[in-house]
């Protein structure tokens, strides 16, 4: 069996929802915004991800049924269950390497220093902030303010509901 750190996903814009917080969680996640199923097949195939969709065609490729490519049917259309879902099904650690990665891009961010992000965040940030990543695509700035705060917390409540379903 694979071990979970290896976990890649590929999340389908049916549920595009998932990838910020499979990012979040620090799992490296595509999003396919395109039509093409086949693409994002073969992608997936390429770069052994899970898909992640509700389209219950692609569940039906020789591929997925076969089991050489991993694919799960989300069943509900709102992200907060989608996500319970996707860590209940793969047993996803919730804390695996939170804020790692680029929201926007997937890349893994790069730490920084105070000077390095002078004059490019927000002055308050500054002067209250230590610690700084930034991601080498985009060059979007990252640090522990109040966004991170209200992400760590909800990384907490799926953790939390996570415990809750093993009790049963
Ligand atoms: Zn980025």
């Amino acid at each position: 069996m694979r071990l979970i750190e290896t976990l890649k996903f590929i999340v389908d814009n049916n549920v595009g929802k998932l990838a910020k917080w499979l990012r979040i969680m620090g799992y490296d996640t595509l999003f396919f915004n395109g039509s093409n199923d086949s693409g994002m097949v073969a992608t997936a195939l390429n770069e052994e991800r899970v898909i992640l969709t509700r389209d219950t065609q692609i569940m039906r490729r020789w591929v997925v049924t076969s089991g050489r490519l991993k694919a799960i049917l989300i069943h509900s259309d709102k992200p907060e269950l989608q996500m319970h879902q996707v860590i209940n099904d793969l047993n996803l650690d919730c804390q695996f390497r939170p804020f790692a990665l680029c929201l926007e891009c997937n890349q893994p961010l790069l730490e920084r220093s105070k000077q390095q992000v002078e004059g490019r965040v927000p002055p308050y940030v500054f002067q209250t902030q230590s610690q700084y990543m930034e991601c080498p695509i985009c060059h979007r700035i990252y640090w522990r303010g109040t966004h991170w705060q209200a992400m760590t917390r909800k990384l907490n409540q799926f953790a939390k509901y996570k415990q809750n379903e093993e009790e049963f």
